[in-house]
């Protein structure tokens, strides 16, 4: 279960709650009792793995297809590229 680390704007008061991803976000403080907890974005160790988590699949996934697609010209033909392909050995090369 992620932890939540909330501040109360009246006090600044800081309290970390456990809570599961379904639950309300709380707001009264304990301190003071008024309604002015802020959840604290970025700091719960649990969303923030996830979130990077996610992060990094997305960016793999997304450059594997960007030299997969980048492959592609460079098995057919030069692609535009005069000076590589010629170096390749490619149908530039003359
Ligand atoms: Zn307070």
């Amino acid at each position: 279960m992620p932890t939540y680390d909330y501040r109360c704007e009246a006090c600044e008061h800081a309290v970390e709650y456990f809570q599961s991803m379904s639950e309300k976000p709380k707001k009264k403080c304990p301190k003071c009792g008024k309604s002015k907890l802020v959840r604290q974005l970025g700091t719960g160790a649990g969303i923030l793995f996830k979130g990077s988590g996610f992060y990094q699949t997305d960016y793999r996934s997304d450059s594997y297809k960007k030299s997969a697609s980048a492959d592609k010209p460079a098995s057919g033909s030069c692609g535009g590229d005069t000076k590589s392909c010629a170096a390749n050995g490619g149908p530039c090369a003359n």
